[in-house]
C-alpha cells in the first residue's frame, strides 16, 4: 500500500508570506548574490562535467567528479553507493536526528554512447555540447545550491541531502532512484525530494508519466521458403499480434498511448524466419490504464499464438515448437502529486513571489519513484534556457540561470524551514 502524502494545512495557509519572509532574510540575500557572482565558475563546472562520458550504466567517472566537488565544498558524509549514486549532507546528522531529510537531486547519466565526441564550446552566454543542459545544468544547480548554503549563515531547520544519481535516461530505467528509495540507508530517510532536470524555470512536474516497455518474440523452426512451405512464420504471427494491438481503444483522459518502435527478424527473402521481435512502448498517467493496456498486449500475443496449428504449439511437428516470449524491458510507475501536497504549495508560492507564471507538467522523471511510494517530489528546471536535448546540437543559455537558482533555493528553504 503506498503511503499517503501528508497534507500540511499550516503550509497551505502561509506559503506566500513565508516565502517573502525567507527571501527578505539578510543571509538569503547574501546567498542570492553568491549565486549571481559565481556564474563563471558554474559554467566551468558545467562544461567540465558535460565532457565526461556518462552513457547509461557508465556513469562512474562522473560519480568520481561529483564526489570530489562535494568533498571540496565541505559537505558531510560524502559517499557513493554501489550503483554510483553520490550523496553529501549539508551538516552532520546527529545520532538523535530522525526527522526525514529534504533531498535535492540531479541525474548524472546521458543518452550518449561512450564514443560520442563530447567537446563543448561557449558563445556569449550560450554553452554547446551533448548533455550540457540535460543534465550537466541540473548537476551544476545542485552544486551551486550546496555551495551557496555552505558559505552562508543560513541555518535550515531540516538537514538536506544533495544527490547525483545514476540511471535516469532510457534503459537506465530510473535504476538510481529506485535503488535510493528501496534500500538502506536512504529508503525512508528522505521526506521530500526536489529533482532538478534540464533548463527553464517555468514548470513543475505534478504527474509522473508511467511506462512499460516490452520485447515480444515469436520463435519457430524456420526453413526454406519452397521446401518447408507451411511452417508457421514468426514474422506473420508477430504482425498479426501487432495489427490487433493497433485496434485497441485507449482513453484520451487519463492520457494513454502505445507504440511499436522496432521490429526485427528473418535472414533472407527465401527463408522462413526462426524468430521475429518487436519492441513496444506503453504509456499512461494512470497505473490502472497501463495495466489494462498491458493485459491487452498479452492477450493479442497469446491469441496470435493460439491460432498456430496444434502440432506446432505442442512441438509434435518436426519436433520443433512455435513459442513466444513477452519480456519487460522497461518499467516506470505512473504517479501523481496530490493538489494539497506541501511541495506543490511551496513551488507555487515561490513562483508567485518571483513573478513566474509556471505551469504543471506531465513527465517521466526521477520523481516518478518517490511519487509512486507516496513520498512528495517534483521536478523543476535549473533556470536559463536550453534545447536540442538528446542530440549533439544541445545547448544551454546561461543568461537567466540566476532566476532558476533563486527559485530552487527559496523552494528548498521553504521545505526545510529556516529561522532568523
Ligand atoms: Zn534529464
Amino acid at each position: 500500500m503506498p503511503r499517503r502524502i501528508p497534507s500540511i494545512d499550516a503550509v497551505l495557509a502561509i506559503p506566500l508570506q513565508e516565502i517573502s519572509r525567507i527571501a527578505a532574510m539578510r543571509a538569503v540575500h547574501a546567498a542570492f548574490l553568491f549565486l549571481h557572482n559565481q556564474e563563471m565558475e558554474f559554467r566551468r563546472w558545467q562544461r567540465e562535467l558535460a565532457e565526461i562520458p556518462a552513457p547509461p550504466f557508465g556513469e562512474a567517472a562522473r560519480s568520481e567528479w561529483l564526489l570530489r566537488r562535494f568533498t571540496e565544498m565541505g559537505l558531510k558524509s560524502v559517499h557513493a553507493d554501489e550503483l554510483g549514486n553520490v550523496f553529501g549532507l549539508l551538516r552532520d546528522r546527529r545520532p538523535d536526528e530522525d526527522q526525514p531529510l529534504i533531498g535535492m537531486s540531479a541525474h548524472l547519466d546521458t543518452v550518449f554512447p561512450p564514443d560520442t565526441n563530447l567537446e563543448s564550446r561557449e558563445e556569449g552566454n550560450t554553452l554547446f555540447g551533448p548533455g550540457i543542459s540535460d543534465n550537466a545544468a541540473g548537476v551544476v544547480a545542485v552544486l551551486a545550491i550546496a555551495a551557496a548554503l555552505k558559505q552562508s549563515d543560513i541555518q535550515p531547520t531540516t538537514n538536506v541531502v544533495f544527490v547525483g544519481n545514476v540511471g535516469e535516461e532510457g534503459e537506465g530505467n530510473l535504476r538510481g532512484m529506485r535503488h535510493i528509495f528501496s534500500s538502506a540507508p536512504w529508503k525512508s530517510a528522505i521526506g521530500s525530494l526536489l529533482v532538478i532536470d534540464g533548463a527553464g524555470a517555468d514548470s513543475y512536474v505534478t504527474h509522473g508519466l508511467g511506462s512499460r516497455r516490452f520485447e515480444i518474440t515469436f520463435r519457430g523452426p524456420g526453413g526454406h521458403s519452397w521446401s518447408d512451405f507451411g511452417i508457421p512464420n514468426p514474422i506473420v504471427l508477430l504482425a498479426r499480434a501487432l495489427a490487433r494491438l493497433d485496434d485497441v481503444l485507449v482513453p484520451e483522459l487519463p492520457r494513454t498511448t502505445f507504440n511499436v518502435g522496432v521490429i526485427r527478424g528473418g535472414t533472407s527473402v527465401n527463408s522462413i524466419p526462426e524468430s521475429a521481435t518487436a519492441s513496444v512502448d506503453l504509456r499512461s498517467t494512470s497505473m490502472d490504464e497501463l495495466r489494462r493496456l498491458e493485459g491487452f498486449l498479452r492477450s493479442v500475443v497469446t491469441e496470435a499464438w493460439n491460432e498456430v496449428p496444434l502440432p506446432y504449439r505442442t512441438g509434435k511437428a518436426n519436433g520443433s515448437k512455435v513459442t513466444f516470449t513477452i519480456e519487460c524491458i522497461g518499467d516506470r510507475p505512473a504517479s501523481e502529486l496530490p493538489d494539497d501536497a506541501r511541495i506543490l504549495q511551496v513551488i507555487r508560492a515561490v513562483d508567485a513571489h518571483l513573478g513566474i507564471k509556471s505551469v504543471p507538467r506531465v513527465a517521466s522523471t526521477d520523481a516518478n519513484i518517490p511519487l509512486s511510494l507516496g513520498i512528495e517530489a517534483t521536478t523543476i528546471g535549473t533556470g536559463g534556457d536550453g534545447g536540442a536535448a538528446h542530440t549533439l546540437r544541445e545547448w544551454f543559455d546561461c543568461a537567466n540561470r540566476d532566476l532558476g537558482l533563486k527559485r530552487i533555493l527559496l523552494a528548498l528553504l521553504a521545505l526545510t524551514g529556516v529561522n532568523e
